[in-house]
């Protein structure tokens, strides 16, 4: 019996990638120095650091000993997951020259099929990478009181987390594989579309499909709060309808707040836990400070910053697997040329954490101080702040790398710093 495909030596997939134009990189280059002006002309005056205190006299000794210890854990795991699963996307594109043929005729040749194919195993191949890194993260966790949620609970959550991106995985190789057979030459563009269109819906239908699946919500009880935050929305000029409240402490003793979705869908999401533990005056604070982001269109700018930069991603890809000569890609072929973009787009988003974290900070400084200035009270802030550190045993000052690399916020000790030259004081 003739088994299709099984007698394609690697090299053929190999010589099939030759040719491979510069002027991408020039393009990308062109396009990452846009999205930087802009970002920098958006967001230039919130992106560098304001003066850090000491965490000396605010936290004792014994509470930062332990902290310390807690996410030295939490950092090592972090790092240990992203090499993981960016070498576990590496080594799917270089063994792809053994599984494409396979695929390829598991999928009787059709491109949409075969593409969906590969999404999905490249998700688990991803999820079974980083599980045990996980798992330890969530133990964890559970050693220091900060995770409530039971084991089932969490795998369940990590079983519809992996399906969820199995899905956008199945249509994004889908589109990937047909427009790399069907557009040799222009696929970077057809790529650099469909993933915009994937980063703008996405981040529209979170708050109504994607998020619902890992938590229930339900509107604000508490009628004196609620009133407050309509004066703060005013106070604010923006729209207050939809803040509501979820169930955090079945998973959590760590206290947050979020605003997700834009237009029809947005909305303020408050974490029960942050209402049972933190002072009215406190909470206040977080709400001014969400109701900001919203002020400011982060989420809007955020979903257009991520969707343009696909583009420089897709540019990047498509030089570095290159393209064919002659002729169009076969589905094997394509899904080699598929797989090795994937390896570099994963590349890229590690890459890239620095700049986005930097455009994070950035927006949280800008809601920072419209918060300082809306709730009017800079002592509620800094108590906030400094009862975020102990609640979540956060390190008040983290090293360098940790705050480029994880810092989607200013250190604790930024905005308490902040807080305390709003009241005046040092
Ligand atoms: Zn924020």
């Amino acid at each position: 019996m003739r088994i299709p495909y099984a007698d394609m030596p690697p090299p053929a997939a190999v010589r099939a990638l030759r040719g491979r134009p510069r002027w991408p990189f020039a393009a990308a280059t062109v396009a990452l120095g846009a999205l930087g002006a802009v970002a920098a002309w958006r967001f230039g005056h919130t992106m560098a650091g304001g003066p850090t205190p000491s965490p000396d006299g605010t936290f004792t000794a014994a509470q930062m000993a332990r902290h310390q210890d807690y996410r030295d854990g939490t950092w090592t795991m972090a790092v240990a997951s992203t090499v993981l699963g960016t070498a576990a996307a590496v080594a799917v594109a270089a063994t792809a020259g053994r599984w494409a043929g396979p695929v390829a005729h598991l999928a009787r040749g059709r491109a949409w099929r075969a593409g969906a194919a590969f999404g999905v195993g490249a998700t688990l191949a991803g999820v079974l990478a980083t599980l045990p890194v996980r798992a330890a993260a969530y133990g964890w966790g559970r050693h220091f009181g900060l995770i409530t949620q039971p084991p089932g609970g969490w795998a369940l959550d990590v079983g519809k987390a992996t399906a969820v991106s199995a899905v956008v995985s199945a249509v994004a190789g889908s589109v990937a594989l047909v427009a790399v057979i069907r557009s040799p030459r222009r696929w970077w563009a057809w790529l650099a579309g469909a993933g915009a269109t994937l980063v703008v819906v996405g981040s529209l239908a979170l708050p109504v499909i994607i998020e619902p699946l890992f938590q229930r919500t339900h509107p604000l009880p508490d009628r004196a709060l609620a009133a407050d935050i309509r004066d703060i929305a005013r106070r604010e000029g923006v729209d207050a309808r939809q803040v509501l409240v979820n169930d955090a402490s079945a998973r959590t003793n760590t206290a947050n707040a979020y605003v997700s979705g834009f237009g029809a869908s947005r909305r303020v999401v408050l974490f029960d836990t942050l209402l049972r533990d933190f002072p009215r005056r406190e909470v206040r604070v977080v709400v001014a400070h969400e109701l900001a982001h919203v002020k400011e269109r982060h989420v809007l700018w955020g979903t257009a910053l991520s969707a343009f930069a696909v583009l420089p991603i897709a540019l990047i890809a498509f030089g570095v697997t290159g393209r064919r000569r002659e002729g169009r890609d076969g589905v094997d072929t394509g899904l080699v040329r598929v797989a090795r973009a994937a390896a570099v787009v994963a590349v890229c988003g590690v890459v890239a954490a620095p700049a986005s974290n930097l455009v994070s900070r950035a927006m949280e400084r800008e809601a920072d101080a419209t918060a300082l200035r809306v709730a009017a009270d800079p002592e509620a802030a800094e108590g906030l702040y400094t009862r975020l550190v102990t609640t979540s045993l956060a390190v008040p000052d983290p090293p360098a790398w940790v705050r480029w690399w994880f810092g989607t916020h200013p250190s604790p000790m930024e905005r308490i710093g902040q807080a305390r030259r709003a009241a005046g004081g040092g």
